[in-house]
């Protein structure tokens, strides 16, 4: 079966066809540690953890690299404003260094929560200077930069398909006077190295050949992902907010650079929005740990991303999250139950039918609300028994990661276990004022039962 993704590159689904055979080379832009990520971040990751999964699930191997950019990030992504890290450092009153540490160990925490695979590699942006540096060196030598105001620049008018993959305009737009740089020969220009440091830490100023400074953001990306992955790589992952500007100059920096073409799939998440307003970092914005707090289990929303594709607005509300919290709860306890015997009504089993479904729907751009959808009906058709749906949902759970296999099936002693069989045996036996006490007496026990077309089910009261 071909597995497709919408390629952002092309504006259309593809069949996936990766550098090599079987091994894929994953980037996905991770978070600027200078606070909390918000559920929306989190919806972005979700999104590149059900894509990993994917291709697990095919059969692919990966190797999935994700930096932490702990420097050169500004406040806009056209160069102006503060660096975030310095923002929040001075909003903390602490270093730089410790803001990245907590943050990061934050987000760390927020992605184990949601059952998201950590990458192969965790890189921060810190421990890439040089690495950095040497591309940029790279671009000045080939022609692609200009100095200007302590900074290097990139000359977007050199890289002849600047833009690309945003499609834009490039002589019809204007950026916003707050943006503008008087530096810049164009607004598409971008910085890839400055000197005039605002940090207060001599440790977050690097020596180079450019003068001493730090590195620009965009920069940090293509150097990370060219030396983990190679000059071209598989897949590039991110929110859509990074087409226009930061997966834009990435491309240009990066082929500028090696005359390759970088990525060759650019797949990209639609915004979770509250209210219909962008979720900021500040301001109005919600945290897995408000969730928690409110005795969300993190899961259910990585259940609620679930519901609606990747590439489409998702819009939070708690009252979608309690929905999303009661599915996840009925799942949970159909699990359970599967994982007591049962003998299949209908003759001809429609398993294969409900596998092959599934696996339509996921490699169909990763078609999560289809592919929840088989789950459900896969619960309900009775031409396949429970320990076919156990294990086949179990192997679902590979991609939907709602930790099913932690489901346990609960356990009765031996007293409980006897009265079951009694009270079987007085049905049979068409006795059944003496099945009704058995049941109540199961009941005071907190055992309930439930009298089925496959047969007698119990559960423990919750
Ligand atoms: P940042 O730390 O701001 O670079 O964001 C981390 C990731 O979250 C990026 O891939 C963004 O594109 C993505 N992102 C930011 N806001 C949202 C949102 N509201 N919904 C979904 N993804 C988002
Ligand atoms: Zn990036």
């Amino acid at each position: 079966m071909d597995l497709k993704f919408y390629n952002t590159l092309s504006r259309k689904k593809e069949v996936f066809q990766p550098i090599k055979k079987r091994d894929v080379g994953l980037y996905t832009c991770g978070p600027t540690v200078y606070n909390f990520a918000h559920i929306g971040n989190l919806r972005s990751y979700i999104f590149g953890d059900i894509l990993k999964r994917t291709l697990h699930y095919n059969k692919f191997r990966v190797k999935h690299i994700m930096n932490i950019t702990d420097v050169g990030h500004l406040t806009s992504d056209a160069d102006t404003g503060e660096d975030k890290m310095l923002k929040g450092a001075k909003r903390e009153k602490k270093t730089v260094y410790e803001i990245a540490e907590f943050y990061t160990k934050a987000f760390k925490e927020d992605l184990k929560s949601l059952n998201i695979l950590p990458p192969d590699k965790w890189i921060k942006a810190t421990d890439h200077i040089k690495d950095m540096i040497k591309l940029i060196q790279k671009l000045e030598k080939k022609g692609f930069t200009y100095n200007k105001g302590g900074n290097v620049y990139f000359d977007t008018s050199k890289f002849k398909t600047y833009g690309e993959l945003a499609k834009l305009n490039l002589k019809s737009t204007t950026k916003s006077r707050v943006e503008k740089d008087i530096n810049k020969k164009s607004p598409h220009d971008f910085v890839l190295w400055f000197t005039k440091s605002k940090f207060t830490e001599q440790e977050m100023k690097w020596p180079s050949s450019f003068g001493k400074g730090y590195p620009g953001w965009h920069i940090e990306c293509s150097a990370m992902s060219i030396k983990y992955l190679g000059k071209q790589f598989d897949i590039h992952t991110g929110g859509i907010d990074h087409i226009q500007v930061h997966h834009t100059n990435e491309i240009a920096q990066s082929e500028a650079a090696t005359g390759k073409k970088f990525v060759n799939y650019w797949l990209h998440n639609e915004f979770l929005i509250l209210d219909k307003e962008k979720m900021a970092k500040s301001g109005s914005t919600i945290l897995l740990k408000t969730l928690i707090d409110k005795n969300y289990d993190p899961l259910a929303y990585r259940y609620l991303c679930l519901t609606s594709h990747y590439k489409k607005p998702l819009t939070f509300s708690f009252e979608s999250l309690d929905a999303a919290s009661t599915a996840l709860n009925n799942l949970k306890e159909k699990i359970k139950d599967l994982q007591q015997p049962s003998k299949p009504i209908k003759k001809e089993s429609k398993l294969s039918k409900c596998i092959e479904r599934f696996d339509f729907a996921v490699n169909d751009d990763l078609n999560t609300p289809e592919a929840l959808a088989v789950v459900w009906d896969l619960l309900k058709d009775d031409s396949i028994s429970n320990k076919e749906k156990h294990k086949t949902i179990l192997n679902f759970d590979n991609i939907l990661g709602l930790n099913l296999k932690e489901i346990k099936k609960e356990k009765i002693n031996k007293k409980v276990k006897e009265l079951i069989e009694e009270r079987e045996q007085a049905r049979k036996e068409k006795d059944f004022n003496k099945a009704d006490v058995i049941r109540e007496r199961l009941e005071k026990l907190g055992v309930i039962l439930e009298d089925t077309k496959e047969g007698v089910k119990w559960r423990k009261k919750s």
